[in-house]
């Protein structure tokens, strides 16, 4: 007997801890989803006012007075440029926020990839022209599949401009993109290659996580605040695919991505 009530006890403590575990796990996933959504609806609130802000400023910067007041132009100056970070920093959180939610659902609409890269390349031009880099996409002449033109052309963006702004004026910024034809599945592979600053490579793998920079105030100045690759790593993993760099500093850094496509998703 007692042995039954030795057995049954030690039944009522696994039970009991069971549920205590459970009750503890339900505070934190509530508190994480409120969290997330927080983040989610700050980020979209805080939009409007910002694109107010901005076309304030933009109406500033035309009125008359203003060209002969250096200093107040400078100062509109700097601040349309921390608003259009804001800006961008908001559409990014949101972004992250939304695809913790796992609630973003990849489109699955016809796209010719050749002609969405031209269109990246040519909206990208003219930040290139302005530090005299040399851009150059190399790609089959037509590259027809099933995808996400929007998830892919972020993708692209995020690699290109981070090429464009970590090499000094000058250097080269190269993309390709090819496809290998495999058996059950076709990877689509797309490289982006500058000859810049470089990465160091302790910091190849730290480089994908939220808001990590190797040099705050420089990414700072060039606009940025880090969260530019952990969209790209979101975008290839909701694809099931691959990101990794290979970087050497002051050699430039070649990002590469891979994406299974199913097959028959060509036509
Ligand atoms: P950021 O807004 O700082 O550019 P990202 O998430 O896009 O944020 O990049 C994170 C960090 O990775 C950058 O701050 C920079 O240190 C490094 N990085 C990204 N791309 C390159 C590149 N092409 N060359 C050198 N460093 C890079």
């Amino acid at each position: 007997a007692l042995m039954t009530l030795g057995l049954l006890f030690f039944a009522l403590a696994l039970i009991l801890s069971h549920i205590m575990s459970k009750r503890a796990m339900i505070p934190i996933m509530q508190s994480y989803t409120r969290q997330r959504e927080f983040v989610a609806d700050a980020s979209h609130e805080l939009r409007t006012p910002l694109s107010v802000m901005l076309s304030s400023i933009d109406t500033l910067q035309l009125e008359d007075g203003m060209a002969q007041n250096p200093f107040a132009a400078r100062v509109l100056a700097n601040m349309r440029n921390e608003v259009k970070r804001m800006t961008k920093l908001a559409g990014d959180l949101l972004t992250l926020a939304r695809s913790d939610s796992g609630e973003v659902l990849l489109a699955n609409e016809p796209l010719d990839l050749r002609a969405n890269a031209e269109h990246i390349l040519q909206s990208l031009q003219a930040l290139a022209d302005a530090k005299q880099i040399q851009l150059t996409l190399q790609a089959p002449p037509s590259l027809m599949m099933y995808g996400d033109a929007d998830r892919l052309e972020q993708l692209l963006v995020i690699l290109i401009d981070n090429a464009i702004k970590y090499t000094p004026d000058g250097g080269d910024v190269r993309v390709m993109i090819s496809v290998e034809r495999a058996k059950s599945m076709h990877i689509l592979q797309f490289i982006v290659e500058d000859n810049g600053i470089g990465i160091r490579a302790e910091d190849h793998k730290q480089i994908f996580t939220r808001f990590y920079r190797e040099d705050k105030s420089r990414s700072k100045e060039l606009g940025g605040h880090g969260l530019g690759l952990a969209i790209a790593k979101w975008i290839v993993d909701a694809h099931r695919g691959t990101i990794h760099v290979e970087s050497k500093v002051n050699q430039g850094s070649r990002f590469v991505v891979r994406i299974p496509m199913r097959e028959g998703s060509w036509s």
